[in-house]
């Protein structure tokens, strides 16, 4: 795998609430790792934001991933992102985020349904499966219609907790549902994200897998990006070779790179 395609836009650093890396530390592993570019992408969770007033994680982040990029220049190319959670929940404060900051790069997440809690910790043996994913698509369609994002982060992200998932994954009866949201991300340019954290973990496939990556060239996507979602410096980098393998596979021949919000297409070696 050529180096110039070895790149990770999706990190997580200690201004995301569930890390505590350093971010010299994420930047000087991705480097040691072979990286030529990542995008710091730390959390900023839109119902969570402004509480007291200021948006403190994006602040700090920002200014620091601005920090690194002088830091690294010529060593890795650091681009400043931000993982953008549930910004329909409170959608005039998502649009003053990205009003406020020029990020590089904006991956969009949902990871909890309005006043509900997050899959990671839902309780699913009580749950109406369908229709829970059935109400997560929807809203998912809904904000790649909004659309002020780049990439869509971890599409099958619920999935991951649902314990008769695992192993036997079967997305078909909500395969509509999944069709309208690649055709909004195709007609609007957006990206669709291959999360490789999947892979080092029980699930063991990247979010969301190939078949699925396949499904969007089908219906018309061109782009899509790839991260490792890492939380620690020894995980930046994790499977990217293989979350490439997938979009070549898929039939991808770039990956897409963001810089000031435009894409930059890398040919896959
Ligand atoms: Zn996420
Ligand atoms: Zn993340």
């Amino acid at each position: 795998m050529g180096k110039q395609c070895l790149i990770d836009f999706h990190l997580h650093t200690e201004h995301s609430p569930d890390s505590e890396a350093a971010m010299p530390a994420v930047c000087n592993a991705a480097a040691e790792a072979g990286l030529s570019r990542i995008a710091i992408t730390d959390h900023v969770e839109i119902p969570a934001l402004y509480k007291d007033g200021y948006d403190r994680t994006a602040a700090l982040s920002y200014a620091q991933a601005g920090g690194m990029q002088a830091l690294f220049k010529g060593r890795l190319q650091v681009e400043r992102g931000i993982e953008l959670g549930e910004p329909l929940h409170d959608l005039e404060k998502a649009e003053l985020l990205l009003d406020t900051y020029d990020f590089d790069f904006v991956l969009g997440s949902l990871h909890n349904l309005i006043d509900d809690v997050d899959f990671y910790h839902y309780d699913f043996a009580n749950a109406d499966i369908r229709s829970l994913m059935d109400r997560y698509f929807a809203e998912v369609l809904d904000m790649v219609r909004w659309g002020r994002f780049h990439s869509l982060a971890h599409l099958t992200y619920p999935f991951r907790y649902i314990p008769e998932f695992r192993g036997k994954e079967d997305y078909s009866p909500w395969q509509d549902a999944i069709d309208a949201i690649f055709r909004a991300l195709a007609e609007r340019g957006l990206a669709l994200e291959i999360n490789t954290s999947g892979l080092r973990q029980s699930m063991g496939r990247t979010m969301p897998d190939l078949p699925m990556i396949r499904r969007f060239k089908e219906l018309g996507g061109e782009r899509v990006t790839v991260g490792s979602d890492a939380h620690f410096p020894q995980d930046v980098g994790c499977n990217i070779a293989d979350g490439l393998e997938i979009a070549r596979q898929a039939g991808f021949r770039h990956i897409a790179a963001f810089h000031k919000g435009k894409a930059e297409m890398l040919t896959i070696e």
